[in-house]
């Protein structure tokens, strides 16, 4: 389903820079350094998906190739490698000996093997197949799993009625986004439930981590990151207020949020006009729902994982991708993510079978 808002195969970052963008960055730091985004691109490379680096650090595949494209090569080198793809057979438990059992047309088949590898995804996006019915499976077994809560979504605002009734759809471009000490320049839309778009999704998790504690959260808004107050307060200090939003160039949503979410006596002091526009608190209500979300946090708890990422009590089946409790913004570095850990595995596997 990637792909909508841009396919990002990964991103370019150096390796120190890139584990801090992974919550808690000491679990996938092997991982990531061992298979990075350098390791990555040359994977992609001899898939024949040639990758270039966007302005923005995103990674993506060469023009004309389609996330399908994508999925297609990859499953075209496993098979080539004698990987058996079964399509429609779902995971349904474990056997009182604890060895999976897998559904296929109404029946029921333990399946037999030395290692078992779940990659059973996070909690959004059900249309992809994705549910979190296995978290049940792996509870029963003893394993601590946490409920999936929205990562890298939108946030529910209840806008005032001078928002909702004119700025619904409308997008607020070139800003930033400050929450406690991040800021992040880039676009948001203005929706009927709140604000989304790619300056919004990076922050959610710390929104969500506010909001788990029952606290209030604010996100600030600076609808003028280019230019410091002092530089828009001399534009618009001997103004009437009435003019402070055309001689900013302030568009009609911006001008519009400032005046929704300011007293009337900042607003018509140009010294807190300025430190509004710059600085413009919003009250956030809750994430939006697991459901329309690009990732999740939650499922099987860290401490359960041994540093390959099998099970501590089961060691011979693993764990990896967003079924476990990890976080990552999006831009690349999702994938980044579950491909690093697919890696990590595979050649922890294959060093043991040399050894045996
Ligand atoms: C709209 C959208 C766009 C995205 N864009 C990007 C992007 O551009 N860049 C990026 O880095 N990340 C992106 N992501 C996130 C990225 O796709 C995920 O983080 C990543 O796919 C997770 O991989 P995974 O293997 O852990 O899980 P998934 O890719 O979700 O795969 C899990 C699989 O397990 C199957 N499954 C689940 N339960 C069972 C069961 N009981 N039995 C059998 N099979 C089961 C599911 O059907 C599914 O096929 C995007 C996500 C979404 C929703």
């Amino acid at each position: 389903m990637a792909g909508k808002g841009g396919f990002n195969l990964a991103h370019q970052l150096g390796k120190e820079e890139l584990y801090q963008k992974y919550a808690p960055s000491s679990f996938l730091k092997q991982a990531l350094h061992d298979f990075g985004v350098d390791e990555l691109r040359s994977w992609y490379s001899q898939l024949a998906i040639p990758t270039f680096v966007g302005t923005s650090g995103r990674i993506f595949p060469e023009k004309g190739i389609s996330p399908a494209d994508v999925l297609r090569k990859i499953k075209k080198k496993l098979q080539n490698q004698n990987v058996q793809v079964f399509t429609e057979h779902e995971f349904v438990g474990f056997t009182e000996d604890y060895i999976p059992i897998i559904k296929y047309q109404q029946e029921e088949k333990a399946i037999d093997a030395d290692i078992f590898i779940f990659s059973l995804g996070g909690g959004s996006w059900k249309v992809t197949g994705v549910n979190s019915e296995w978290m049940q499976y792996f509870k029963n077994l003893g394993i601590s799993t946490r409920p999936f809560q929205a990562a890298n979504c939108g946030l529910n605002v209840d806008w005032p009625m001078s928002i909702q009734d004119f700025h619904i759809g409308k997008p607020l471009k070139n800003i930033a986004i400050r929450q406690e000490d991040r800021l992040l320049k880039g676009e948001a839309v203005i929706s009927e439930y709140g604000i989304e778009g790619n300056a919004i999704y990076p922050i959610s998790s710390s929104v969500r981590n506010v909001l788990n504690e029952n606290k209030p959260v604010f996100i600030s808004l600076d609808f003028k990151p280019n230019q410091s107050e002092e530089e828009l307060l001399e534009k618009i200090q001997y103004l009437k207020p009435r003019n402070f939003a055309k001689a900013l160039k302030l568009d009609a949503v911006s001008a519009s949020l400032v005046k929704a979410y300011t007293t009337k006596e900042q607003f018509i002091s140009p010294e807190n006009y300025c430190c509004s526009v710059k600085n413009l608190k919003i009250p956030i209500k809750s994430l939006r729902p697991v459901e329309e979300a690009i990732s999740t946090v939650g499922g099987i708890e860290i401490s359960n994982l041994n540093s390959d990422f099998s099970l501590v009590d089961y060691p011979h089946m693993y764990c990896m991708g967003e079924m476990v409790n990890w976080d990552a913004p999006t831009g690349g570095f999702l994938l980044q993510g579950c491909f690093s850990m697919g890696a990590f595995v595979a050649t922890q596997l294959l060093q043991h079978k040399k050894a045996d």
